[in-house]
């Protein structure tokens, strides 16, 4: 557990006494059987435009099907990947995945564009730009397809090394957005220097806006900043019509919730376009 040592000071998420614990070094040693084997999945949720609630992507988000505690959710395996250098072939396997779908998708004239969430220490490994220049390239899908989501609270890990690493990635054409806005501390003149082209609203603030004065406050503000730096907003944990039509009206771009689609298997996907498409759709309903 010498790398692991070594990668002490990016631990963020848990103490070290959780991840020695019988269990969880067993938990290790399955995830990282369950990588090489291939035996993760990625679930796809819709993002929805709210001037006209077109479809104009989707975000992988990655399940882990154990065969004794069934479907594992990333928030209780994903930190303790990052708590070792699990992490690396984690973000690998799941670009590797992700990328292989959009070129199927492309293939079958779905042209759409793909967000993947990659981890603080993905960022901060140098050869991470190189490596994702390659996935592409190998996949022949053209980076504007793909964008990558980085949390608020993980770009403060290192602003400095995060920025340069934002820049090298941005140069791909990769498009950048900012995940969970609104849960870190990073100031407004670190946030002018960002080349991100798009700021997620964490649900916390969503999730409550059509009757909390103050969350819709904070959404409001966040829209205003956002535009202000030419960054379109995406607004996550939309779960009711009321949420979506308020934004609209606030001027939101884009809208992802369990109101327009849960994140669903890639074979799930092409039945729910053609049902999200039918005429009593969520665009004719209100
Ligand atoms: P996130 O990127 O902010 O993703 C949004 C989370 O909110 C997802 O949880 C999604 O299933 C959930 N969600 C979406 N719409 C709604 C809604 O309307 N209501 C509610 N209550 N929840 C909603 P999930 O899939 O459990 O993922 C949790 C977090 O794990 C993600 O948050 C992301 O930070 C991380 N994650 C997921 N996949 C990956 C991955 O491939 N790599 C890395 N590094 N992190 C990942
Ligand atoms: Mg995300
Ligand atoms: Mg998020
Ligand atoms: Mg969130």
């Amino acid at each position: 557990y010498q790398a692991k040592r070594e990668r002490r000071e990016f631990v963020v998420y848990h103490s070290d006494s959780d991840n020695h614990t019988p269990e969880r070094l067993a938990l290790h040693t399955q995830l990282s059987r369950a990588i090489r084997e291939n035996c993760l999945a990625l679930h796809y949720q819709p993002k929805v435009r709210l001037s006209d609630r077109q479809v104009v992507g989707f975000e992988a988000l990655l399940r882990w099907p154990h065969p004794e505690k069934g479907m594992i959710s990333p928030g209780d395996f994903i930190p303790l990947a990052e708590s070792t250098e699990l992490i690396h072939p984690l973000t690998h396997w799941v670009l590797d995945e992700a990328l292989g779908q959009l070129r199927r998708w492309q293939e079958q004239g779905l042209g759409t564009c793909l967000a993947v969430n990659i981890s603080p220490h993905n960022l901060l490994n140098p050869g991470f730009t190189e490596e994702l220049r390659e996935l592409l390239a190998s996949h022949q899908v053209a980076a504007e397809w793909l964008e990558l989501e980085v949390t608020e609270g993980a770009l403060m890990a290192d602003p400095e090394r995060a920025l340069r690493s934002l820049l090298a990635i941005r140069e791909l054409g990769v498009t950048l957005s900012i995940d969970d806005f609104g849960t870190g501390y990073s100031s407004l003149a670190y946030l002018k220097r960002l080349p991100t082209q798009l700021l997620k609203i964490d649900r916390t603030f969503v999730s409550a806006m059509t009757h909390n004065a103050s969350d819709a406050m904070i959404v409001q503000s966040t829209l205003a900043l956002a535009h202000n730096f030419s960054m379109q907003v995406v607004a996550e944990g939309v779960e009711d019509e009321a949420t979506a039509a308020a934004l609209n009206r606030l001027g939101c771009d884009i809208a992802q919730g369990y109101y327009f689609g849960r994140p669903m298997p890639a074979a799930g996907v092409e039945q729910w376009r053609a049902a999200y498409g039918q005429p009593h759709d969520k665009s004719a309903s209100n």
